[in-house]
């Protein structure tokens, strides 16, 4: 048994990290911007557990000092999941990069300082696939870095996350030497969510879902189960070889058209909100002028990004849902919470 703070763990991933740590029989705190979360976040726990559930949270900003000291206090391990991940594009990048990077030092820091034995951190595909342009290789791989720099392959949240995680590895590999750092770097992360209050990337289910879009974008993108990535996130804490590496957690790409034949043939009360044919490329761009959301999606039109999931499989044993298990859980999901 070991205690293990949970960063950000009012979120989607998170809630599932938490969850699965409590069944290994480990001791769980979490963080939020707001400790008054904590009633909500434990009714929702047990309620999607099933059982009782109730962890201790403890108030910490990335964009502050304060409160890290006093949540990484006595812990073994820290799981740093919380980073901002909106739905939109900020006005300023900084907004989601200083966060990102200078959160995620704030956390390497207060564990080194605490003598915590290992720190996995959230990072994304996005670290790893974007910012290539027309060089991206066949395969991506966990030896593939992200540029940052090619403002046309990136959004500032793809930004962000590439950023943070270069400051934690060299964070780790200079000052923090001694810390070990683990990361896990999932694709779009779909599955069964505990309550209405949703992660932005499952947008990916919602917009079709709720009639937001007449027609199918070209966009596609890896698709992984939030259980898996909490797996993930649990295995890459205690197998020894995973300390100092990062893993992709993704299954094989697939086009945004196929997650809608797949609800198409599962739902076929959502037949009219469903959207139908494809929606041309610059069509999407005129839309992305008005619709926020749909910046987002504008490095991804035409662009398949295909990684490989062999070394988290390999060095973690990790034995992922099918990205069709994902999609399926996640729409079930979304109905059972009104919120489609
Ligand atoms: P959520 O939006 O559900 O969770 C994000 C969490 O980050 C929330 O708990 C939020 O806390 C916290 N957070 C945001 N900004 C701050 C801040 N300034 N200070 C403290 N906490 C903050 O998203 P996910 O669960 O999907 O994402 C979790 C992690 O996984 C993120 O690092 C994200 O980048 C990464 N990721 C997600 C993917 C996906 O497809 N979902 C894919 C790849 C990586 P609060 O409740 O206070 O808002």
């Amino acid at each position: 048994m070991a205690r293990v703070l949970v960063t950000g763990a009012t979120g989607f991933i998170a809630g599932h990290v938490i969850l699965q740590l409590i069944a290994a029989g480990h001791e769980v705190r979490g963080t939020a911007r707001s400790a008054a979360s904590g009633p909500n976040l434990n009714a929702v726990l047990s309620k999607y557990a099933g059982k009782p559930v109730s962890i201790e949270l403890v108030a910490a900003n990335l964009d502050r000092d304060e409160g890290w000291a006093e949540a990484i206090f006595g812990m073994d391990f820290v799981l740093h999941v919380a980073s901002p991940f909106p739905a939109g594009v900020p006005k300023d990048p900084d907004d989601l990069i200083r966060p990102a990077r200078d959160g995620a030092l704030r956390v390497l820091k207060a564990a080194k300082a605490a003598g915590v034995k290992r720190v996995v951190l959230t990072s994304s595909m996005a670290a790893i696939a974007y910012g290539w342009g027309d060089q991206r290789p066949a395969l991506l791989t966990e030896e593939h870095w992200s540029n940052p720099d090619n403002l046309k392959d990136n959004t500032a949240y793809t930004r962000s996350k590439t950023i943070a995680e270069r400051a934690a590895w060299d964070y780790v590999n200079g000052e923090g030497k001694g810390l070990e750092l683990a990361v896990i770097n999932p694709a779009a992360v779909l599955g069964p969510v505990m309550s209405g209050d949703l992660s932005a990337s499952l947008e990916l289910l919602t917009q079709p879902m709720s009639g937001k879009i007449p027609a199918v974008p070209r966009i596609g993108f890896g698709i992984v189960d939030v259980r898996d990535v909490a797996s993930a996130h649990v295995a890459a804490m205690t197998v020894p070889e995973a300390a100092g590496e990062r893993f992709l957690v993704s299954q094989p790409f697939m086009w945004f058209s196929e997650v809608v034949e797949i609800l198409r043939a599962e739902f076929p009360a959502y037949q009219k909100k469903l959207p139908k044919g494809t929606l041309p490329d610059f069509l999407l761009k005129g839309m992305a002028l008005f619709n926020p959301s749909l910046k987002l999606i504008l490095p991804e039109l035409g662009r398949e990004r295909n990684i490989s999931n062999e070394k988290a499989r390999r060095v973690l044993g990790w034995q992922p849902h099918t990205a069709e298990e994902a999609i399926l859980a996640g729409a079930h999901s979304l109905v059972d919470a009104g919120v489609v």
